[in-house]
This record gives C-alpha cells, structure tokens and sequence, in this order.
C-alpha cells in the first residue's frame, strides 16, 4: 500500500533524480562558461543550462524553410496572435493549473482540456483509452505526422492545496510550470493556426498525455505510441528555460536479484552445501569489472545488498538490487545482458564448487524506463536552433532528463524536449512558480519549429520526411 505520504517522499526522491540526471547530462556538455546570474533570483536560469556556442551549424535547407516560414504573412499574424493572445493563455494556465492531476488521478483535469480544446475549432478532439487525451490538426495531405505533448499530470498528491496565488506579477502554484504552462502554450499555438487558416502539409497531433510523473512510468506516451505507429516526429513541452532543448533521455533497467539454497552450520556442513552469500559475492565481483562506453554514458551500480543469518550459517539467502543505466538503447540492452548472465554464471560456479544443484537466483525487473539520444545534427535539433535564433532568442546546452521523451526516443523517432515560454522556478516542489514575462517567445519558437517540420502549404516544404511515403 502506498500512503500519500510515501508518494510524496517517492516524488520528493524522483525530482533529486530528475534533478541528478540534468547536472550529469549538463556536465556532458557544458563548456567552461561561467553561469552569469545570481544565485539569490530562484528564477535564474539553473547553472547547468549554461549557454554553449557554438552549436552544430544550422544547415542551408533549414534556415531557408525557417525564413519562408517567418516571412510569410499568415504565420507572421500568427506570432502576433501568439503575443495578444498571452493574457487568455495565462488564464487557461492557472484554470487548468487549479484542477488536482496526481498521475492515475487526471481525468477531471483531462476532460477540461478536452472542452479547452474543442472551444478552439478543433473537431478531431478523443479520450484514448489510457486517458490522454489526442486533438488533431489535419494537413493537407501526404505529409509527415507529428506530435507535440505536454503532460496532464503533477507530482502533488490529492488534498494539496494548489490554488494558484499572485504575488509581484508570479505565478505561485504547484504544478503550474510543470507541465501546465506547456498544455496551455498548445491551445494558444492552435488558436493563432485556426484564426490565420494556416494550412499545414503534415498532420499536428496535440496530445496531453497521462502518468507521466513518478510511479506513472510514462505509461501514457507509452500507450499513445503503442497506438499510433504512424509519428514522424516528437515535440516534448516540459518546464525548460527558454532556448534550452534536451536531447537525451536517460533509460534505465533495475532489478531485484534474490539467491535461495537450503543453508547450514558453517562448520558442519562446511563444503557441502552452496552459500547464497558467497555465490552473490562472486556476481557483484565480475560485475564491478564490467568495462561500459564512457558515450554513450553507460553505468552500472549494485545499491543495495541484504542476507544472510548469522556469523556461523552458510547463508541461504541474500539480496541485490542492481541499477543500469545508459543514454543509449543497445548499450543498455548489451550491458543488461552482461549483468543477467553473471548472475545466471555465479550460481552455476557455487553450485558446481559444492556439487549442487540446490542454489537458485531469481531476477526481478523492478523498473524500466526507455531512453536513448537524439543525434545532435538531425533535423529536428536544427530546426529548434534555426527556430530559436531566428526568433532571437539565445540556445543553450542541449540537456536530458528522464521525461515522456524516453519513449519515442527509444523507437527511433527523432524527438526533442523543449520549453514552452517563461521563466520557471521550485518545479516538484510547493514553492513552483511561474514567471509569465514574455511568455509567448516561447509559444512563437515552438510554433516556428513545429511549422518548419509538418511544412506550410505554398510556403515551406515539410523538413520531416513522412515515414508512410518512404515505401
Ligand atoms: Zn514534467
């Protein structure tokens, strides 16, 4: 049974996770420049986002279909719109921000959002059976699909008082910035693509997604991608600084490892019986001289060991728990593979020193989350760049984080976690808030990066190939 309290504790454990994952990814690609702010402004953007120059060149094809974008009449009415337009969107933000939405708890905030959705003209507006919610925005035709997500769910547990309060122009509301500014950003984009009739070639999927936090183990991407086989690409909108963009997701297997065998006297049965300790001494052995890549990061750790009697017993028990982590699918995949078959090899080694069959492991996924990297010089990486720049806004390190991202990154589909406007502060914690200056810079580069890849009919070809064309 899990109390609220042990959700919180969860929860309070899963940020200085999140929080540990973004400074070792950051460490990655820092370069030594000096974080410029100062550390009393909570809002400051975080000293591991630290700006990096310069980033892989943005090539010629991009940048032209950025500028055809930017200069074409409807999208410029549509930044503008994105602009006037802020006030309602800061409005829906706090609504929604307001509705409780712990992770298996998001319905009542989902079905506002549906109405939210449909209030902007969208007719193609569902509930999918997992509980996200999915609106399309059909294009013109034999284009590429692609998905923009924003989370549903918090990590506060039920009874938290979430009213937002406004205090010297902030936002004070937990879970208002993560991911609820990002939701609200998406009806902001659709509205100003709906009041400037602007056609795009691919399919745009809004989808405000379910479980994404803690123990909700991005169970609703999950399902949407299980789903929907046709995406071309992913936009992940999470609480990230202006200009920053993630490429990484971190994935991850954990196990439970447990070693049975029938024990006895230490010295009465000594060579006679397999030790369960002993065998697990000889697993955690060969595992810590398991060489990993250093790129992508790849690591191992054994955190926790239990067992055993007492002094004078051959243990019949003993317990590990094993993390394994990389940034890259198959190197998570290959050094699993290593670990299981020393486990596997340990025992087979005890039991064949004492001439037994009696000692048995047994092996328990306690934990899986997907993962891996988006190449730095793909397509879409330049089309956040290309966006960002052109809407003069500074980029930053390209960071990771464990988030919806995982997913999609882990099919192979190119995808990006990005911000969606604003400055952020206290995200998990009760403290979160929302600093809403000039929020729509962030809503304007989303938009620019989203039509510079599903394409502008008359205006700008899809920069995303169509994986349904490709046969
Ligand atoms: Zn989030």
């Amino acid at each position: 049974m899990i109390t609220s309290l042990d959700i919180h504790r969860i929860n309070r454990w899963v940020s200085s996770l999140a929080l540990g994952l973004l400074l070792s990814q950051a460490a990655l690609v820092v370069r030594a420049q000096p974080a410029a702010q100062s550390s009393e402004d909570p809002f400051a953007t975080p000293d591991w986002v630290a700006p990096v120059a310069p980033w892989p060149a943005v090539s010629e094809n991009v940048s032209q279909a950025i500028s055809k974008i930017l200069a074409s009449p409807g999208v410029q009415k549509a930044m503008n719109f994105l602009k006037e337009d802020d006030p309602q969107t800061l409005k829906e933000t706090v609504f929604l921000s307001e509705i409780p939405a712990p992770a298996f708890n998001e319905e009542k905030k989902a079905k506002a959002y549906m109405e939210l959705l449909k209030k902007t003209g969208l007719t193609d507006v569902r509930m999918d059976k997992e509980g996200n919610v999915i609106a399309v925005r059909k294009g013109s035709g034999q284009g590429p699909t692609v998905v923009i997500d924003a989370h549903i769910d918090t990590v506060f547990p039920l009874g938290t008082d979430i009213k937002v309060k406004v205090k010297d122009g902030i936002y004070y509301g937990p879970g208002i910035t993560d991911d609820t500014r990002g939701m609200a950003a998406m009806l902001s984009m659709i509205r100003a693509l709906n009041a400037n009739k602007i056609q795009t070639v691919g399919d745009i999927i809004f989808l405000a997604s379910v479980g994404e936090e803690g123990l909700g183990n991005l169970r609703g991407v999950r399902a949407f991608f299980a789903e929907n086989k046709n995406i071309d690409a992913a936009i992940i909108v999470e609480s990230f600084p202006i200009g920053a963009a993630g490429i990484v997701s971190t994935a991850s297997n954990r196990y439970e490892v447990t070693y049975e065998g029938p024990g006895g006297h230490s010295y009465a049965a000594f060579g006679q019986v397999p030790s369960a300790i002993h065998a697990m001494g000889r697993a955690i052995a060969k595992i810590s001289d398991l060489d990993v890549p250093k790129s992508p990061r790849t690591t191992y750790n054994v955190g926790i060991v239990k067992g055993g009697r007492s002094i004078n017993t051959i243990s019949p028990d003993a317990m590990m728990e094993v993390d394994i982590r990389s940034d890259g699918t198959k190197e998570l995949a290959d050094v699993t593979k290593q670990i299981l078959a020393i486990i596997q090899q340990s025992v087979e080694e005890e039991n064949k020193r004492l001439g037994s069959q009696s000692l048995k492991a047994s092996i328990k996924l306690v934990g899986e989350r997907a993962g891996g990297t988006t190449p730095p010089d793909s397509v879409i990486v330049q089309s956040f760049l290309g966006a960002t720049r052109a809407n003069n806004e500074k980029e930053m390190v390209m960071i990771g984080a464990s988030t919806n991202a995982g997913i999609p990154i882990s099919l192979g589909i190119p995808t990006l976690i990005i911000g969606s406007g604003g400055r952020y502060a206290g995200f998990h914690a009760l403290t979160e808030a929302l600093d809403p200056t000039n929020a729509f810079k962030g809503a304007q580069i989303d938009l620019t990066m989203l039509l510079s890849l599903v394409g502008v009919e008359g205006v700008s070809a899809p920069l995303i190939a169509a994986k349904s064309l490709a046969k």
